[in-house]
C-alpha cells in the first residue's frame, strides 16, 4: 500500500494539466497548484502517506459531511423537511434550482443546502459556539487538537462571498433560515476554513468509512445507519454536477471541496484524502481525482 500511495503521487507529479485553483476567494488563489498529497487511513488507525500529505489546506465543502453529521444528531430527521438528498445536476453556488423548488435546496452539498444546515446547527448555540462545537467535532474525529481555522482564509470568503449571501437571503426568503443571515454566513464561512492536513483529514474521515466507528472495534461517533446515508449521499451529491462522472470514473462515496481536498470512504476498509489545489470545470480537484482514480483502481477498492 506505502506503494500504491507513493506511485499515485509519482504519477501525479508527471502530469502537465493541473487545472485552475479556485480564484473567487482570493486567498486560495495564493496556492500552488503543483501541490499533490495523498493520506489512507485504515481500520488498525495506521495511516500511510505520500507528497505533500502534512500540508495544511482549508477544507471548503468537505467541511459539508461534519456538519451534515452535527445537524442529523442534533435535529435527526426533521432536516430533511428543510433540505432534500437529491443530486442537483447544477454547480455548487447555482441559485436557479431554488426558485423552482420553493426554497428547498436539492441536496446538504450544494452550497444553498449546506448554508441551510449549519442554520440549523446554529439554532441551539451562539455563533462563536457553533463554531466552536464544529472544530471540537472534527478534533475528536481526528484524535487531534491542532487542527484550526485558518482566519485569513475566512476573511478572504466574508469579503467576497456575494453568491452565499444571496443563496442565504433567497433562502430566508422562502422562511428556510432560522437565524440571523449573517450569523449563519460567518460560521459557514469559518467551517469552510478548517484547515487540515491530508493525514489530519483522512483520520476525521475515518467515522464514515468504518460504519459511524473511528476505527475496527472503537465507540460509534455516529450510527451506522448515519453513516451509511452520509455515504449515500456522497457517493450521489459529493462533487456536485460531476458526481456522476466521478462515482464512474473512482466508485467510491467521496466530497470535494474548491480547495481541491478531497475525502474518499472505502467501506469498512479505508478513508482517504487527496489535496491538489488545481480544479476541473465542475470545482472538483482535476489531480485529486486522478489520484484516487488510480489508487483504488490499483488496490481494487471501488464499491462497485
Ligand atoms: N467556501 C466555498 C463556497 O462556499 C465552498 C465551496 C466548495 O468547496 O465547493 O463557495
Amino acid at each position: 500500500m506505502e506503494l500504491a500511495a507513493a506511485r499515485t503521487i509519482e504519477r501525479a507529479a508527471e502530469l502537465q494539466e493541473r487545472g485552475n485553483v479556485a480564484s473567487y476567494i482570493p486567498e486560495l488563489a495564493k496556492v500552488d497548484p503543483q501541490k499533490a498529497g495523498i493520506a489512507i487511513t485504515l481500520a488498525n488507525g495506521a495511516t500511510i502517506s505520500a507528497g505533500d500529505c502534512d500540508e495544511q489546506s482549508t477544507i471548503q465543502s468537505v467541511s459539508k459531511v461534519f456538519t451534515l453529521a452535527l445537524a442529523l444528531g442534533t435535529v435527526g430527521d426533521r432536516l430533511w423537511n428543510r433540505v432534500g438528498r437529491e443530486p442537483s445536476g447544477s454547480a455548487f453556488d447555482s441559485i436557479l434550482q431554488l426558485e423552482h423548488e420553493n426554497g428547498i435546496p436539492r441536496n446538504p452539498f450544494v452550497n444553498a443546502g449546506a448554508l441551510v444546515v449549519t442554520d440549523s446547527i446554529l439554532s441551539n448555540y451562539q455563533p462563536k459556539e457553533a463554531l466552536a462545537e464544529i472544530l471540537s467535532f472534527v478534533r475528536a474525529l481526528a484524535d487531534d487538537e491542532t487542527i484550526h481555522i485558518d482566519k485569513a482564509v475566512a476573511q478572504s470568503e466574508t469579503e467576497t462571498g456575494h453568491r452565499n449571501r444571496a443563496l442565504a437571503h433567497y433562502l430566508a426568503s422562502y422562511g428556510n433560515f432560522n437565524n440571523q443571515v449573517d450569523h449563519t454566513l460567518g460560521v459557514y464561512f469559518h467551517q469552510c476554513a478548517l484547515s487540515m492536513s491530508c493525514v489530519q483529514l483522512s483520520r476525521a474521515g475515518r467515522f464514515l468509512a468504518f460504519g459511524g466507528a473511528i476505527g475496527a472495534g472503537e465507540a460509534r461517533i455516529v450510527s451506522h445507519r448515519r453513516a451509511k446515508r452520509i455515504a449515500a449521499i456522497m457517493i450521489t451529491c459529493g462533487h456536485y454536477d460531476g458526481s456522476g462522472d466521478f462515482a464512474y470514473r473512482v466508485g467510491v462515496p467521496a466530497k470535494s471541496g474548491v480547495s481541491g481536498m478531497i475525502l474518499a470512504v472505502v467501506p469498512n476498509v479505508a478513508s482517504i484524502a487527496v489535496w491538489s489545489p488545481g480544479l476541473n470545470k465542475n470545482g472538483n480537484s482535476l489531480i485529486g481525482t486522478q489520484m484516487l482514480e488510480q489508487v483504488i483502481r490499483e488496490l481494487d477498492w471501488s464499491i462497485f
